[in-house]
């Protein structure tokens, strides 16, 4: 089964949509091409492949299945509960957890059921801050987290940006939260989980693992696991993992029932079909050998791109990268966040800013998930900081020339082939 989508699928589409509204056909053409002419080096990003694209565009959409299979409140749903059987099969065959829920439309949905699963209002949970690359569902105040639960952050080192177990054990005593959450937007480096495991229990807290970036690691063998020593882990499905946008939890059979009713009916309706159809065929994908090449790839180009930025002069945080994320710091070329992604992004180099460890300024994300799924290796990430680098220190009327050698570079390597 190839992992690459087949332009004449995607094409055929294309065509029908043309013909029956021009104007929304313009606008997903022109984001094909860009996604194909420019380099997408944002860490949250991927390719689904062409089967998870066909499961998300099915009449499965059509289909309303409020609960879980065997139990739905509406007629007709065989065949959506033989879709997220095969999921839920998969998801804890290809993660060895207990159980799955396939349901959650988002990471972040995932994050607000695991909270609804095993907290009250008001109880206090312990998390990553989010300076230190905390999501916004880890107590931000314009978040329902930071709402309804009180917060408090541990931070990182401010020199090795690693995080520092002991202050995580030192707030964990002094603010015994119900709940301590591992897992950041930022973090490039693998988490400890039996050390959080550890503390949580020296507190009587949960565990809550959200592992929303690094879970398609997790799946190829790439990156430890969570699952044995997390209550519940929170993922995404579209990040590294490579299937459709949606998000998944895992547990335990002890929290089975709690997880689930966390999800439906608490905090959402009817599930989306055709996305836990295209879920499992992601799960599907990543259980065979060759995701494993991949996962082990997109590790190895992150390591090479980040040993390569920081010959062009970027600082980066904890010097290196375990995952397929790398943050930098762009001061050491007179740049800060904000206008090195600018000048990156002119010469279509498309990533985000992020916080950094040691304080206010913004520095750079990016990741190698999608240019391995495009096919790049260590060679291409060597080529990728030398156009990053001319990028950030060179004249900006050389953007446009810069903007040339990335398209060609990206031509080389199509995400969606025949
Ligand atoms: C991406 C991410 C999320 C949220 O996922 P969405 O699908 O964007 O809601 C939550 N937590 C972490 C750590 C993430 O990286």
């Amino acid at each position: 089964m190839s992992v690459i989508p087949s332009a004449s699928a995607v094409h055929h589409t294309a065509d029908a949509l043309r013909r029956h509204d021009p104007e929304i056909a313009d606008v997903l053409l022109g984001e094909a091409r860009r996604q194909a002419d420019s380099l997408q080096l944002s860490a949250a990003e991927n390719f689904a492949s062409a089967a998870v694209l066909a499961a998300l565009g099915s009449p499965l959409a059509n289909k309303y299945a409020e609960g879980y299979p065997g139990a739905r409140h509406h007629g007709g749903c065989e065949l959506a509960d033989a879709a997220e059987r095969i999921a839920v099969t998969r998801a804890t065959g290809l993660f060895g957890a207990e159980h799955a829920n396939v349901q959650p439309h988002s990471g972040s949905s995932a994050v607000l059921a695991a909270y609804a699963a095993l907290l009250r209002p008001g109880d206090t949970v312990l998390a990553l801050g989010l300076p230190y690359g905390g999501h916004l569902t880890h107590g931000a105040r314009v978040n329902f987290s930071g709402r309804w639960f009180r917060f408090v952050g541990y931070g990182v080192d401010p020199e090795t940006g690693l995080v520092d177990y002991e202050q995580v054990r030192t707030l964990a005593r002094a603010h015994r939260p119900k709940a301590v959450v591992c897992g950041s937007i930022a973090h490039p480096r693998h988490l400890d989980h039996a050390a959080f495991r550890e503390i949580a229990d020296d507190v009587g807290a949960y565990l809550i693992a959200d592992e929303a970036h690094p879970m398609g690691l997790v799946a190829g063998g790439a990156a430890p696991s969570p699952v044995p020593y997390a209550d519940i882990v929170c993922a995404t499905t579209h990040k590294v993992l490579r299937g459709p946008r949606g998000g998944m939890l895992l547990c335990g059979r002890d929290l089975a029932e709690r997880v689930d009713r966390a999800v439906f009916p608490f905090s959402q309706g009817g599930a989306q079909m055709h996305v836990i159809a295209a879920k499992a065929v992601a799960f599907g994908e990543a259980a065979a050998p060759a995701f494993t090449g991949y996962a082990h790839r997109v590790v190895a180009n992150a390591r090479t791109l980040a040993d390569a930025l920081a010959a062009e002069g970027l600082d980066i945080t904890t010097g290196g990268t375990d995952t397929h994320l790398i943050t930098a710091d762009p001061a050491p070329l007179g740049l800060d966040g904000r206008a090195a992604r600018a000048r990156l992004a002119a010469a279509g180099l498309v990533l985000e800013t992020c916080g950094l460890p040691h304080g206010t300024r913004r520095g750079l994300r990016l990741g190698t998930a999608a240019v391995t799924t495009q096919g790049m290796g260590e060679d291409e990430m060597r080529a990728v900081a030398r156009l990053a680098g001319a990028a950030l220190t060179g004249d900006e009327h050389r953007l446009g020339v810069l903007r040339e050698e990335v398209r060609d570079l990206a031509g080389e390597f199509p995400p969606y082939t025949a």
